[in-house]
């Protein structure tokens, strides 16, 4: 092993630590709560450990609806499967913290390639993959 990939092995180590992720994620939820509690007017209940804030403006959150440490944002997308899917992104913002964030976005935009949301469950989020032209949907 190198010595950039011991450090980078330290690194990851260090910023994965329980000890400093932890305070990451109630970071990020009391920001969250602070954010989705005045949005959602105060319109928050619980499913699961998930703080779920509904009725959020729309351009607070993206797709559908964003998890950010504990809390759910979104308008009115709360089905027994979305929220499934968003108690996974919350154990994920707890595994993870504040590196959550730098680790998503480099997992990329595409659901079907991120391994965040495929971990959490792309079918019960509602994702479904584009019908190919030549598939057996019929809508020829
Ligand atoms: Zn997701």
């Amino acid at each position: 092993m190198t010595a950039a990939a011991r450090r980078v092995r330290w690194l990851r180590a260090g910023l994965l630590h329980p000890v400093v992720a932890r305070p990451g994620y109630w970071f990020a939820t009391f920001a969250a709560l602070v954010w989705g509690g005045i949005l959602s007017l105060g319109r928050l209940s619980r499913h699961d450990g998930l703080i779920v804030a509904r009725k959020c403006p729309r351009w607070a959150f993206g797709r559908g609806g964003t998890t950010i440490g504990a809390v759910y944002l979104t308008h009115d997308r709360i089905t027994r499967g979305v929220l499934e899917h968003e108690v996974v992104h919350r154990a994920q913002w707890r595994r993870y913290g504040l590196a959550f964030i730098p680790l998503y976005v480099a997992a990329g935009q595409d659901p079907f390639g991120n391994r965040f949301e495929i971990e959490a469950g792309l079918e019960r989020a509602g994702y479904t993959r584009p019908q190919s032209r030549n598939g057996s949907d019929g809508d020829q």
